[in-house]
């Protein structure tokens, strides 16, 4: 294996090997990563999230202060000091655990309230939990579509909605490419039962969008249903924050509209936002819900954070001017960011090599940023991810944009 263009998922059943020889191998993989300064992954941070962090890096005893580009913490609202004592109150009122899993004893006016909450943000009345944004999305596909029915899937939609579609008929279209799309719904109109066409609402690896209007009006037009990720829109995107959704104004014309309270919410957990019949539907089917633990009282924060969403709208107001100066320095460089639409902004290299190495120039530099390559995106199209907060200052992107300019001059940063 060569380890300079080796990749986590060349690790996944070594044909001939058992699982544990696959892991040594994989543990070799790690060390060399490691002693090549290339880990930027599961580095540990000393302190809350925040614009920026202490980061224990590879080999060193004491942490660093870097400015960090990696949290979906987008409004800050991990650290919102409200939203802290509406989690507080949770504590104190209800405990740390909820104790059972909902259908049998763990429901609480908590659970109901969050439910109600999110779904009204959305102006509708029905609403479900999951543990997190990866299994509302995982959960609820598994659970609605069997083997006479189609999941239709933009080919960059999350990990989760890949697993939920494991055990159904999938067909992929290239990204954002609406005439494969319809070729896709026109064949599968009299074939299969129910299709389902997903789509993430801001796309976790480049930042763009999908053009829901579109999408919508093909979707319905050859009778299938849509179902939109937004995990990434929330909070961020749309004049009130609604998201990708109220960007487009498609409020009636998605089906099942799925998120996560973990990104510009500040906590954690996973929704699904459909029909009353639905969503009632997936509480007594849905085993990841069903046979699991609800959340605990500190998703009292998130009831507070929705609020908030609308009460102080500063936030997106800051985070908006913050992703604007931070693309047009990159662009200023000559640096590739692609089509982003939101707070994640792609630095796109090519290589994964020279990704890896920018991630580890960026770090000595005191930028924090995640270098991302195959499997999360394709093989050639490795890139350094940002992600940007309400709470970077200007002296942060300026430092942001230094390192770049350095890492640039270094090692070349262009495709
Ligand atoms: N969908 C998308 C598009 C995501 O980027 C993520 C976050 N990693 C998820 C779902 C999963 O959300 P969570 O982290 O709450 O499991």
């Amino acid at each position: 294996i060569d380890f300079s263009t080796a990749s986590f998922k060349s690790f996944e059943n070594i044909s001939g090997q058992d699982a544990y020889a696959t892991a040594a191998q994989f543990q070799e993989y790690l060390d060399w990563l490691k002693n090549n300064g290339h880990l930027n992954y599961r580095i540990e941070s000393q302190s809350p999230v925040g614009p920026e962090m202490d980061l224990l890096l590879p080999g060193d005893t004491a942490p660093t202060r870097s400015v960090c580009l990696v949290s979906n913490d987008y409004l800050g609202f991990s650290q919102h000091p409200a939203i802290k004592a509406a989690v507080t109150e949770g504590i104190r009122k209800y405990g740390t655990g909820s104790g059972a899993s909902p259908a049998i004893g763990g429901h609480f006016s908590y659970h109901q309230q969050l439910e109600k909450k999110i779904a009204a943000f959305y102006g509708k009345t029905d609403g479900i939990l999951y543990t997190t944004g990866y299994t509302a999305n995982s959960a609820t596909l598994q659970c609605l579509l069997h083997q006479e029915d189609l999941a239709i899937i933009d080919m960059a939609v999350h990990a989760s909605v890949y697993e939920g579609c494991l055990t159904t008929n999938t067909k992929r279209f290239l990204h954002n490419d609406l005439h494969q799309l319809e070729h896709i719904l026109e064949k599968a109109k009299d074939t299969y039962r129910t299709r389902f066409v997903i789509v993430d609402g801001v796309y976790s690896q480049d930042g763009d969008l999908a053009p829901l209007d579109k999408i919508a009006e093909l979707t319905h037009r050859y009778g299938a249903y849509l179902v939109v990720d937004d995990a990434h829109g929330i909070g961020v995107v749309g004049t009130t924050g609604r998201g990708v959704i109220e960007l487009f104004n498609v409020f009636d014309q998605v089906d099942i509209i799925t998120g996560t309270f973990s990104k510009a919410l500040g906590n954690i957990g996973g929704y699904v936002i459909a029909k009353p019949e639905l969503v009632n539907y997936l509480k007594y089917q849905s085993k990841q819900h069903l046979f699991s633990t609800t959340a605990t009282p500190a998703i009292m924060g998130i009831i507070r954070a929705i609020e908030l969403v609308d009460e102080e709208p500063q936030w997106r107001e800051r985070l908006w001017q913050n992703i604007n100066y931070l693309k047009e320095g990159l662009i200023s460089l000559g640096l590739d960011i692609g089509t982003t639409a939101s707070a994640v902004i792609p630095v796109k290299v090519g290589e994964i090599r020279r990704t890896l190495e920018a991630g580890r120039l960026l770090l000595r530099s005191g930028v924090y940023t995640n270098p991302i390559m195959y499997p999360a995106v394709s093989k050639k199209d490795a890139r350094i991810r940002l992600n940007v907060m309400a709470t970077h200052t200007q002296e942060h992107l300026d430092k942001v944009l230094q390192a770049f300019a350095d890492a640039d001059r270094v090692i070349g940063l262009r495709p």
